[in-house]
């Protein structure tokens, strides 16, 4: 198979490796998709710490290998899983395994989601980490899982009521993501703080109140000022920067909660932080690391119920021979997020872009209770805003079903807008072709052959 290894600061390889084996007891996956995440860039950058491994841990990917003994899984499954953890300390016992001392290693260190396959170690079958991705879901879409649970972490540990106003510093993928949410939660008004004027203008549209540059202008003065005077009820920060920890301090209001979500580099991880403004105004400073498994369902249950729109958040994606790209795309914060797709070329699929979609929209305006072919169990503080997205998705369920039956291996489905029932694989390319030039957005992709 391909697979790219990390090769030094800036220097990322996709080249030939042995096929890895389906583990006993685990699973073997074909990659769909495989999302950039920040602390991937960060490897990426700095060379040293992942040398000559397969990262990638944003991944999804369909089955074609199941492991001796595994019961509740099949070929054509797709799947993702969370850390591994050990399911016996007293973090793991009290339903904070993100605590857990031995996550992530438990059974052994998993290979990356940058490579065409990936295996599932049998202790993230059997202890229950592996999720499975309804076919409706767009891969890219799917990638979100991980990273939107962690968010999720985050965010309950916060009391947003109507009217908090929240500032969050950081207008990459994880600050929208924390956007999304508050709003969700039905925060008031949100301010985004970013260095890059192009990463502000790409949270603008989910709903930011105020966009406000620090490289160019003081963002505690700003926040003071949109707040009247007052500092903002809750300040995220989610970017890996000292001065931001400082100023996220300066800029809460009393009794304000400071969230934060991302630690500094290992060589450098202290901040000067005004303590004063903790003791005499009453903040409150809150760690978030990682995800539990809970959070990685309710993640899913938030993308398909369409209450976070993924296309919108991952809005490029590269095949696996141009990862370097997609480095460097995310690092120009011109795109949020970049899903990397080993399978490019069994399927044809454009990069989902813009934000968010005009699909999106549509679908965002299906009436309230419109058929859902995810029964959307949203509960608890995400639980206020109605469905609307994937309105069809029960008729796409549908579909990839008469598909399946027809004996031709459905690899992915993308943004399916109507499928044409057939009986061969040669008439279904050609509704293929003229689907794709009538309408870019059917986005479909089969193959008769497992593999090429
Ligand atoms: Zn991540
Ligand atoms: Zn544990």
């Amino acid at each position: 198979m391909k697979a790219a290894f990390f090769e030094g600061p800036g220097r990322i390889e996709v080249r030939e490796t042995p096929d890895p084996v389906c583990p006993p007891g685990g699973l073997l996956t074909r990659v769909e998709a495989c999302a950039i995440c920040g602390t991937d860039l960060r490897s990426f950058d700095f060379g040293s710490r992942h040398k000559g491994q397969i990262s990638g841990h944003e991944t999804v990917g369909t089955v074609v290998e199941v492991g001796e003994g595994v019961t509740g899984f099949k070929v054509g499954d797709r799947v993702t899983d969370c850390p591994v953890t050990c399911g016996e300390c007293g973090f793991c016992r009290t339903g904070v395994n993100n605590l857990c001392p031995t996550r992530g290693r438990v059974g052994g260190v998993a290979q990356g989601g940058f490579a065409e396959m990936r295996p599932i170690l049998a202790s993230a079958v059997s202890g229950g980490f592996v999720v499975k991705v309804p076919p409706e879901l767009p891969a890219e879409t799917a990638t979100l899982i991980e990273p939107l649970a962690c968010v999720i972490n985050g965010n309950e540990k916060l009391d947003v009521k109507p009217d908090t106003t929240v500032a969050i510093i950081g207008s990459g993928p994880i600050g929208v993501l924390h956007l999304i949410l508050a709003k969700l939660r039905g925060a008031g008004e949100i301010t985004m703080v970013d260095l890059k004027d192009e990463r502000l203008d790409q949270a603008g549209p989910f709903g930011a109140g105020h966009l406000v540059n620090a490289a160019k202008t003081d963002p505690v003065a700003r926040v003071r000022e949109f707040t009247g005077g007052v500092g903002a009820d809750v300040v995220v920060v989610a970017c890996v920067s000292a001065s931001a920890q400082a100023q996220a301090v300066e800029m809460a209001a009393k009794r304000g909660q400071v969230l934060m979500f991302a630690g500094l580099p290992e060589s450098s991880p202290t901040a000067t932080l005004n303590v004063n403004l903790i003791h005499y105004n009453e903040l409150r400073l809150i760690g978030a690391r990682s995800s539990v498994k809970r959070q990685w369902d309710l993640a899913l249950d938030l993308l398909m119920t369409g209450k976070v729109s993924g296309p919108g958040v991952v809005n490029a994606s590269v095949p696996l021979e141009r990862i370097q790209e997609g480095f460097e795309m995310v690092r120009s914060g011109k795109v949020l997020k970049v899903a990397v797709k080993p399978q490019h070329h069994l399927h044809w699929a454009e990069p989902a872009r813009g934000v968010p979609s005009e699909g999106d929209r549509q679908l965002a305006e299906a009436p309230e209770g419109a058929a859902l072919s995810h029964p959307g169990t949203t509960s608890g503080p995400y639980s206020r805003m109605s469905p609307g997205w994937h309105a069809s998705s029960r008729q796409m369920a549908s579909s990839v079903e008469n598909l399946t039956a027809l004996a031709l291996p459905v690899l992915r489905i993308e943004r399916l807008a109507s499928v044409i029932p057939t009986r061969s694989a040669r008439s279904v390319s050609e509704i293929l072709r003229s689907t794709m030039t009538r309408s870019s957005r059917t986005i479909i992709a089969m193959s008769s052959s497992p593999r090429p």
